[in-house]
């Protein structure tokens, strides 16, 4: 069967959005402290009439002290400061709305870009880890049709500052006690700090490859010159874009690769996952595990569970032989999602018993597998949901 028929006869026909690759050059955000390297930004300050040092000084206020307003830049002289500011960090992100859930522990916003285009992260503080879930498109060109800022289409590539912006604004608020859910008192001098950082709010992360890996480098660069993250806490979630896939693994940044594979036979994910018609479920498995054997890096494969459509006990079977096909040295995990339906759609989660059971399966063929935490649902601020209300 292909996955057309659901329970309550056949699903709505799948949209055959086009494949949107290039993004209109449109709406250039303007150039910001967190789009320069430490040598550019040396460079900008004295061609702007000013010491040199005063970028580590800039770069310190940002990225350390998460300062964001120039009246705290005390060690500059107060003439400076809003000249610096105004020049260096105009304003990139304007909150919109802000929806608090799960105890104040998941905020998810809305942003509205200069342009007036909108995109949305969701911060999420864990016991023991923050993670800040971020866009790096405004909508996004791969038609997925499960998902609603894939049945929006594309508005534009973000830049490196507006993603680095997003986990910028998580890290001030966790700093400011904004956020609930921290540690006791006794704990209090641990100052909470985004621990973790996924590509899998709106967009297509490699097909806006460059600002992406630039803002990876920002946010990994050690402090003062970079928000001091560990690589390995960075998750890039793809839909299989198979040549970036090998770039990135060429990188040397040892990110954490996602790859949303969502069906482990051809014919169902040309359905699910409209790219594969270019790169297919053995070309995107390929490039996973030459990911995972070139960063020694384990790759996580993301798959949602669609009630009747991909949750079948044979389709479990044919991932785990799929995966184990290359090898099981331990270089994959299977995530699975339970599907978060979008208005409209016809196809919902998988019955309990069935997720069991692929689970059980998965396992017995010795495949790593998790249930991912839908966070965030009762906000709208769960996978695939991001900015649908606001169209
Ligand atoms: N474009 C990238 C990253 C953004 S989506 C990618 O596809 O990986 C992040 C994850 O959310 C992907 O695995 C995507 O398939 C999943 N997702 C999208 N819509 C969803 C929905 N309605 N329910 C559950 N997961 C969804």
């Amino acid at each position: 069967m292909t996955g057309l028929l659901s329970d309550d006869g056949p699903a709505a026909p799948p949209k055959s959005l086009p494949l949107v690759f290039s993004a209109p050059r449109r709406g250039v955000p303007p150039r910001h402290w967190a789009d320069l390297t430490p040598m550019q930004r040396r460079e900008f300050m004295e061609a702007a009439g000013h010491r040199a040092f005063r970028a580590r000084q800039l770069s310190a206020h940002y990225f350390e002290g998460l300062r964001d307003d120039p009246a705290q830049w005390t060690d500059l002289p107060s003439g400076v400061r809003d000249v610096l500011a105004e020049k260096f960090m105009p304003p990139l992100l304007t909150s919109v709305r802000e929806l608090r859930c799960d105890d104040d522990t998941t905020i998810k916003t809305l942003w509205r870009l200069h342009d007036g285009a909108l995109v949305e992260s969701v911060l999420m503080r864990y016991p023991d880890r923050v993670t800040m879930c971020v866009s790096s498109q405004a909508g996004c060109g791969m038609a997925c049709p499960f998902c609603a800022t894939g049945q929006g289409g594309l508005q534009r590539n973000m830049s490196t500052a507006e993603i680095v912006e997003q986990v910028m604004d998580g890290a001030r608020k966790l700093a400011r006690g904004q956020i609930a859910g921290g540690p006791g008192v006794e704990e209090a001098e641990n100052v909470a700090r985004v621990s973790n950082v996924v590509f899998m709010g709106m967009g297509e992360p490699l097909a806006n490859y460059k600002a992406v890996i630039g803002a990876v480098r920002q946010l990994t660069a050690p402090r003062p010159d970079g928000l001091g993250m560990s690589a390995r806490g960075i998750t890039v979630s793809t839909v299989g874009l198979v040549p970036r896939m090998q770039q990135l693994a060429a990188e040397g940044l040892p990110v954490t690769l996602a790859l949303s594979l969502h069906a482990p036979d051809d014919e169902l994910r040309d359905e699910l996952v409209p790219i594969n018609t270019r790169w297919n479920v053995d070309e995107v498995v390929d490039a996973a595990w030459e990911y995972a054997r070139v960063t020694k890096r384990r790759v996580s494969i993301e798959y949602i569970l669609i009630r009747d459509m991909n949750d079948q006990a044979h389709r479990a079977d044919l991932l785990a032989k799929v995966l184990r096909r290359r090898g099981s040295w331990g270089w994959v995990h299977v995530n699975l999602i339970p599907l978060n339906p979008t208005p409209g759609s016809k196809w919902t989660a998988s019955r309990r018993r069935d997720e069991d059971e692929f689970v059980r399966r998965l396992q017995a063929k010795g495949v790593p597998v998790t249930v991912r935490d839908t966070r965030g649902r009762e906000i709208d601020g769960a996978c695939g949901q991001l900015a649908a209300l606001d169209e």
